[in-house]
């Protein structure tokens, strides 16, 4: 049976045409998944019972299953442990802002790009999520925390486990629910997708999701580095990458995030900063500059110099800015939590 989360509206309008149902049963079931977070059909009182029976003949409420739940000693991160229905685990994380609550989601199990840097990359990729498996990380986290204190998540970072745009259409039927009036609603702007730089993909993104925010792991300025932290860079290189952003930029009139990993004497010197600033002063953009996590799977430690770093770029005048660190004492740095479980079940 299918799962009803891993439907946009569309094609649960056409999806209910096809069973006889009425189009507009489409946006009152999404009403109530979404807005009052019913998962029965049971309940939906103002569909027929009719209706309702040929629902739940046809689709299921798959849930996420809560494994692990850990906080900080403010609760200004909580990271979930997810189990999947064939057994596999993701992470996600919700983090408090001052803004407001923020969530950060996984698009695959594991990852195979093999950025040196990252937990998640140590695992292959297993499988990519399906949509309702990306929109329910936000219902299962938005639905445990309401138990106890009334919150709304406001935003989503799409920087969890694996590359966003490797699983794409999965990711946009996803973020057509986020986004959708009778979904959850989230304003576009609210929305960041992060790629580690799927170039093709990145000129789709700007056709199907122009008003969602666009975030590259930049993490290096020149060739050699980048392709010896990210494998990546081997395909698609900075010249291409940063061709590729300045079409973005033009088709949608948008300002990029780069993401930059601070990493002890690997990128975080003087000349790093400089060749950083000369590499994206052409680009409307700003820099997000990254403390690093440490884990004990990767061989990187923290660099020291971020102020430092971070006072070159401002004073080239490169809008850049610090991320507020959120939930290191809680293996936040993504795919940790995910490979210690994986670690005692042995897979
Ligand atoms: S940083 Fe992102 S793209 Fe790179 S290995 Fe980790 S999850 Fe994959």
């Amino acid at each position: 049976m299918n799962c009803i989360f891993n439907y946009s509206l569309q094609a649960l309008e056409d999806k209910l045409l096809s069973l006889n149902l009425k189009k507009y049963n489409a946006k009152q079931i999404f009403e109530w998944i979404y807005k009052k977070k019913i998962f029965d059909f049971k309940q939906m009182t103002n569909l027929a019972k009719n209706t309702r029976e040929v629902l739940d003949k046809n689709f299921i409420f798959n849930l996420l299953t809560i494994v692990k739940v850990s906080s900080d000693k403010k609760k200004e991160a909580i990271k979930f442990l997810f189990k999947l229905y064939d057994g596999n685990y993701i992470e996600t994380v919700v983090m408090q802002f001052n803004y407001g609550y923020s969530i950060c989601i996984s698009t695959q199990v594991g990852c195979n790009m093999g950025c040196k840097f990252c937990a998640s990359g140590v695992n292959k990729k297993i499988r990519n999520l399906e949509p309702s498996e990306i929109v329910l990380q936000y219902l299962c986290a938005w639905q445990y925390l309401n138990k106890t204190k009334k919150i709304n998540i406001s935003n989503i970072v799409v920087m969890g486990i694996g590359e966003p745009f490797e699983n794409y259409n999965n990711l946009i039927i996803a973020l057509k629910t986020f986004i959708n009036p009778f979904g959850l609603q989230i304003g576009q702007r609210h929305i960041t997708v992060s790629t580690c730089g799927l170039v093709p993909k990145i000129l789709h993104f700007a056709k199907d999701m122009p008003q969602v925010n666009l975030a590259i792991s930049l993490h290096a300025a020149n060739n050699n580095l980048r392709s010896s932290l990210m494998p990546i860079n081997k395909v698609y290189n900075l010249n291409v990458l940063i061709e590729t952003c300045k079409k973005y930029v033009k088709m949608t009139n948008r300002r990029l995030t780069f993401e930059y990993i601070l990493l002890k004497n690997i990128n975080d010197s003087q000349k790093d900063a400089l060749a950083l600033v000369k590499l994206l002063k052409p680009l409307l953009c700003y820099v997000n500059l990254i403390p690093y996590n440490e884990t004990n799977l990767c061989n990187y430690s923290r660099s020291d110099k971020i102020n430092n770093f971070f006072n070159i770029l401002n004073k080239n005048r490169l809008l850049a800015t610090i991320r507020l660190e959120r939930g290191t004492k809680i293996d936040a740095a993504c795919g940790q939590l995910r490979i210690k479980e994986c670690q005692k079940k042995k897979f």
